[in-house]
């Protein structure tokens, strides 16, 4: 790790007062050692929720015993590693935070929001891609991970001044792309939307987790499964996911494009245009549906 413990310290004070968190109250970060290799370099644990040490995530006894105090337990709590420079780290800081923000808005939709992200990825193992090189290009089109990019692209470019161009083709780069502003209010109609390209990884997953479909929709807000309806019945949003998931690239298109994300543009451009489709049709509605 790149960044000291000061000046990661200093960073959380600022990430918390960015996203609107009292630091070390309200949100509490724990650091772990080692580097995150294939895995997730950052986490976001709900407040409520038991904290354990596993493979993945190996917190120390006396940070599992601390997260889950009576004092801490209902804290939104962070844990990180493996940062290559301060800029990434307070990317990665803000990033989770605004996760937090978006449990705060809406406990339902940010239990069921990573629905899409399965769906998706059940789709896409169907699809039998050729390469899953740089395919994470796919998964930063969940709006509530464009969001926390968002959100992390806002505070770096703000403290640090614009990314450079190593920064921006980096595997880092979806922390400082994009820093247009977030709309919380439209969330959940985008997470349905996102949700509605991949139908057949929705049924998937609403298996997966015994609860009917209209179940877990109703975590999308009351009309829900309305806007659901309405999408379904238009064959052209599948259509979208399904393009997408049929031009993902070759191994050796991925080997010989500047970055592997450039090799994925056809499938993240089919999956924007599908987005861009299914939201216009959502907030087309009168009266307009009420999501969470
Ligand atoms: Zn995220």
């Amino acid at each position: 790790m790149k960044v000291s413990p000061g000046e990661l310290g200093d960073l959380w004070l600022l990430a918390c007062e960015d996203a609107g968190f009292k630091p070390n109250a309200e949100a509490v970060l724990y650091v772990v050692n080692g580097d995150a290799d294939n895995g997730s370099p950052a986490i976001h644990i709900e407040p409520g929720s038991a904290v354990g040490a596993d493979e993945e995530w190996p917190l120390r006894p006396n940070q599992v015993e601390d997260a889950n105090s009576p004092i801490r337990r209902h804290s939104h709590r962070v844990a990180v590693r493996d940062f290559g420079s301060p800029r990434v780290a307070l990317g990665r800081l803000r990033h989770e935070l605004e996760h937090a923000r978006q449990y705060e808005r809406s406990a339902p939709l940010y239990r069921r929001m990573a629905a899409g992200r399965y769906a998706l990825a059940r789709e896409f193992e169907l699809c039998e891609p050729p390469s899953r090189k740089g395919s994470g290009v796919l998964y930063n089109l969940l709006p509530f991970e464009e969001d926390a990019n968002r959100a992390a692209a806002r505070l770096t470019d703000i403290h640090f001044g614009p990314a450079t161009e190593s920064e921006l083709t980096s595997t880092d780069a979806p922390l400082f792309r994009d820093d247009a502003a977030i709309e919380p209010d439209t969330l959940a109609l985008r997470v349905l939307a996102f949700s509605a390209l991949f139908p057949e990884g929705m049924a998937w997953v609403a298996n997966k987790n015994k609860e009917p479909l209209n179940t877990l929709l109703l975590h999308f807000g009351d009309d829900a499964q309305l806007g659901w309806d309405l999408l379904y019945a238009k064959t052209e949003i599948r259509d979208y996911g399904r393009a997408a998931l049929s031009q993902c690239p070759s191994e050796s298109v991925i080997d010989s494009s500047p970055t592997p994300a450039v090799a994925w543009s056809p499938s993240k451009e089919r999956i924007q245009e599908g987005k861009a489709t299914a939201e216009a049709v959502l907030g087309a509605q009168r009266p307009p549906l009420r999501l969470n």
